[in-house]
């Protein structure tokens, strides 16, 4: 794989793979996402977000996520060419020395967990080895930034679930988390947390997006986020180009550092990604914009990959 290899913290592509709408093997054509396009971006580390559909909550969203664990595992065995599980601290040097993508088992909601922490250890033998605490709703963790006018942060259990992923070397991500559980997991989190898929608040002012106060704390605590290709959190007239993901990009770098951010595109969550960056296969092309930026060899790689690979090693066992 080359040098500049990526790793990408978010796309939800394993949705229709649960479905059976794709194999994500590539050969249709269809989706943001597949195994021939991400092998042109030269992807090397993928999160693979389950993420729970709405109709699931919140009596079925624990089946339902297993459902979509399987599927993912599934995907894997199947593929052994292709992917790999990346699990633990012995996973992270086979990233990118082969043409094999490792892949996070990410879960994109908290609800699978019902009110069970039992749920939580059984989800970590099978691989999970990230969450997203809310999507944009409130369930029994936290508020998601959907609950609008809500101060509310942690729960005691989304309290209890925090303290137990970082005993059992979990990544906390907080993108759609609103404010005030961001700032609980900022000062409970023993471990670095993510933003796996958000953008700046001050280039766009969608609640999805991050304050400069928000960046910065990721930063102090050794973390990162993943800029999203979201056409409306890219740019407030919701048309956006691969150049506003640059923008967001540098920003970032500039408010929080570049050991800060990372790609966290959303392939396949998105309606439709920005011009330039249609599927995963455009990634060459932002790198080249970047390196127009005039970011250095060693910043553009902790961009490309190494910030992932420094927070797996942070967190996982
Ligand atoms: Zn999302």
């Amino acid at each position: 794989m080359h040098k500049l290899w990526i790793a990408d913290g978010h796309c939800d592509s394993l949705g229709d793979l649960t479905s059976g709408k794709r194999d994500l093997l590539g050969l249709a054509g269809e989706g943001h996402w597949d195994l021939v396009k991400a092998c042109q971006a030269g992807i090397g580390l993928q999160f693979f977000a389950a993420y729970i559909e709405s109709e699931y909550k919140p009596f079925l969203a624990g089946l339902r996520g297993l459902e979509h664990i399987e599927a993912a595992l599934r995907f894997i065995d199947n593929n052994p060419e292709d992917v790999f599980l990346v699990k633990g601290q012995d996973d992270l040097s086979n990233l990118g020395n082969s043409k094999k993508i490792g892949l996070v088992l990410h879960i994109e909601g908290g609800e699978i967990l019902g009110e069970s922490l039992f749920m939580l250890d059984i989800i970590y033998r099978l691989g999970v080895r990230s969450i997203g605490l809310t999507w944009n709703e409130r369930n029994a963790l936290a508020d998601g930034v959907g609950e609008v006018g809500s101060q509310g942060g942690l729960s005691r259990f989304g309290k209890q679930v925090m303290k137990r992923m970082n005993s059992l070397g979990m990544v906390i991500d907080v993108s759609h988390l609103n404010e005030a559980g961001f700032w609980d997991v900022v000062a409970g989190s023993v471990a670095p947390i993510i933003a796996s898929h958000s953008c700046a608040r001050a280039l766009c002012d969608h609640p999805r997006n991050l304050s400069d106060k928000q960046l910065k704390a990721l930063a102090e605590v050794k973390g990162l986020v993943g800029v999203n290709f979201c056409q409306d959190f890219l740019n407030e007239t919701g048309k956006a180009t691969i150049d506003d993901v640059v923008r967001h990009i540098c920003y970032i770098a500039e408010v929080a550092g570049v050991d800060c951010v990372a790609f966290g595109s959303d392939y396949d969550g998105i309606p439709s990604p920005p011009l330039g960056l249609e599927d995963a296969s455009k990634f060459p092309h932002l790198l080249e914009k970047l390196k127009d930026c005039g970011f250095k060899d060693t910043e553009l790689t902790k961009i490309c990959h190494g910030n992932f690979v420094r927070v797996l090693a942070n967190v996982l066992k």
